[in-house]
């Protein structure tokens, strides 16, 4: 034993402060289980605390304010132009991380559970070594269940020599050190739409490149078309089916080579951000040394009950698979430490929302009709414009639209995709009704208040539940004929 190292044992350790990993702790120590919760950052939350999601919610608030200002000149409310503080604003969303960091950290100072500093790595199925930033002592832990909530880290531009500091990633995007004026947006996901949102609103010039046919692959197209439509005026530019070849920093700014069907041109922009996916991070944490097998893409492989392949570990959040989003940590960090406790908690959840936090916001749960044609599951759905909303007209967002997919024979809601502002909030009804089992009829004898954008997720069921109907009476009609 080296002198001065000090080794731990505990019943439970996790590895990763985040949004999976703090809640597990939590939860763990409700149960009464002793845990020490393991973090290379001193400040309990993560990525989507600290680099993620709050921070770039709280920007996302000041560009809807931005937009919502402008878009009251249409009945007759005209406000100047606004004049942005940015070192304001940068304190102000500094701010909201800090309190919710102190609050966390409350909650596991009271609830007992012990946060260490430092870098975890696994030696066996039984035992980490823990580095610390500073002095690289080492120290260890010696567990009987881990709880690996690792995370992600964005992934690099493949082939991309170029180290500028003009190139951005979200955490240095969300820093909002300037207002650049020509941005580039590499990737027209997620972080790609939100932060071009953030950076349009303030002032910058958007442009956005793709590499597929549209934005935000994977999501129902029919949601994403109001939001293209309304990118298409605020952003410069949007360029699919577009892939970066060269970033090149001259002494004017950025000079990016696109490709598009074999076509090849150079532009300048003075930032660029890169925000082409996150991987796990699975590599360099020892689990070579453990029976944790990871899949292709270095997912960490589970199962219901977020066990891995070695009895003693289990993995939540970004390391243990997509849908990399923070609900989901959550909800697994809690099924974890259930499991570890000894109750029959399992991961078999229906529906996980998903809302991409633009203007408008898109939102989707269960089942979407991409991936049931791509499955061959038989769907049937019905959409509710929000030009036939009352509230929506009072806010002056016609443009959005509600969607609900349902089994055709049994009229089971499977899954529900809503476009247009709070978005975000509405999808949790619809959640709550899948995993309840709802039917459209339950959702339409639901009484939603009026006048409300909640109306329109009934509204969608009583289009869906009235077609249906309209077809069953023709589908009668049609056999009693065959029988006369
Ligand atoms: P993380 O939050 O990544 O936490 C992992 C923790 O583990 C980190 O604190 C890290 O320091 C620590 N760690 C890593 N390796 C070690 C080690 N070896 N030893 C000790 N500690 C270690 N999701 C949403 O649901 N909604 C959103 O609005 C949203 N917005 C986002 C915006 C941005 C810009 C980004 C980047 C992500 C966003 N996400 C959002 C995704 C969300 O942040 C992640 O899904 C979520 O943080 C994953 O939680 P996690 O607990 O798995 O890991
Ligand atoms: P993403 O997977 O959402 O989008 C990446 C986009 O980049 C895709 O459209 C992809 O086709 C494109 N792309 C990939 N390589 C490219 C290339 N070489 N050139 C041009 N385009 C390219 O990933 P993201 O936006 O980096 O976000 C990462 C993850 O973080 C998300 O998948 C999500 O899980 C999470 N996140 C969630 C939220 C939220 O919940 N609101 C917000 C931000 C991030």
């Amino acid at each position: 034993m080296v002198i001065g190292e000090m080794t731990q044992e505990v019943d439970l350790v996790i590895v990763g402060a985040g949004p999976g990993g703090y809640p597990a702790a939590l939860r763990a120590a409700e149960l009464g289980i002793k845990c020490v919760l393991v973090d290379t950052s001193p400040a309990p939350g993560g990525v989507c605390l600290h680099v993620g999601c709050i921070p770039s919610k709280a920007l996302l608030h000041a560009s809807e304010v931005i937009e919502s200002a402008a878009a009251s000149s249409n009945f007759g409310i005209k406000f100047a132009a606004p004049e942005i503080d940015i070192n304001k604003l940068r304190s102000w969303k500094q701010s909201v991380t800090d309190k919710l960091t102190q609050g966390i950290t409350g909650m596991l100072k009271s609830s007992g559970v012990e946060l260490v500093h430092g870098r975890a790595i696994f030696e066996d199925s039984r035992n980490l070594r823990i580095e610390y930033g500073g002095d690289k002592q080492p120290n260890r832990i010696k567990f009987k269940n881990a709880i690996l909530a690792t995370g992600s880290s964005q992934t690099r531009l493949p082939g991309l020599a170029c180290a500028s500091p003009l190139l951005l990633d979200s955490t240095s995007a969300l820093q909002l050190e300037d207002v650049p004026g020509k941005l580039l947006v590499v990737g027209g996901g997620y972080i790609g739409l939100e932060l071009g949102t953030v950076y349009s609103s303030l002032g910058s010039a958007v442009t956005v490149v793709e590499m597929t046919d549209g934005l935000l692959p994977g999501v129902d197209r029919d949601l994403v078309r109001p939001l293209i439509t309304h990118l298409q005026q605020k952003f410069k530019s949007i360029l699919l089916n577009t892939r970066v070849t060269a970033i090149v920093e001259r002494a004017s700014g950025l000079a990016v080579t696109f490709t598009c069907n074999g076509e090849t041109t150079t532009s300048l922009f003075d930032k660029v951000l890169i925000a082409v996916g996150r991987s796990p991070n699975s590599s360099n944490i020892g689990l070579e040394n453990t029976q944790v097998a990871v899949d292709q893409q270095r997912f960490v492989t589970i199962d219901q009950q977020c066990r891995t392949t070695d009895r003693h570990i289990f993995a939540i959040g970004d390391v243990s698979g997509q849908p990399m989003l923070a609900h989901r940590a959550t909800r697994q960090g809690i099924v974890a430490a259930e499991v570890i406790a000894g109750l029959p908690s399992a991961f078999d959840n229906r529906a996980i929302p998903a809302v991409v936090f633009t203007q408008p916001e898109i939102a989707w749960c269960g089942i979407t009709e991409g991936v049931a044609k791509a499955a061959e599951i038989t769907v049937a759905s019905a959409r509710f414009p929000w030009s036939a909303s009352p509230r929506a007209l009072t806010l002056g967002e016609p443009s959005g639209l509600t969607k609900v997919i349902f089994n055709p024979d049994t009229t089971a809601l499977l899954g529900v995709g809503i476009t247009g502002p709070r978005a975000g909030e509405l999808i949790a009804e619809a959640v709550l009704a899948i995993e309840m089992g709802a039917t459209l009829e339950d959702l339409i004898v639901t009484i939603h208040p009026h006048p409300t954008l909640s109306e329109t997720v009934m509204e969608a069921a009583t289009a869906a539940l009235r077609r249906l109907e309209r077809q069953r009476k023709s589908q009668k009609a049609c056999s009693a004929q065959i029988d006369s």
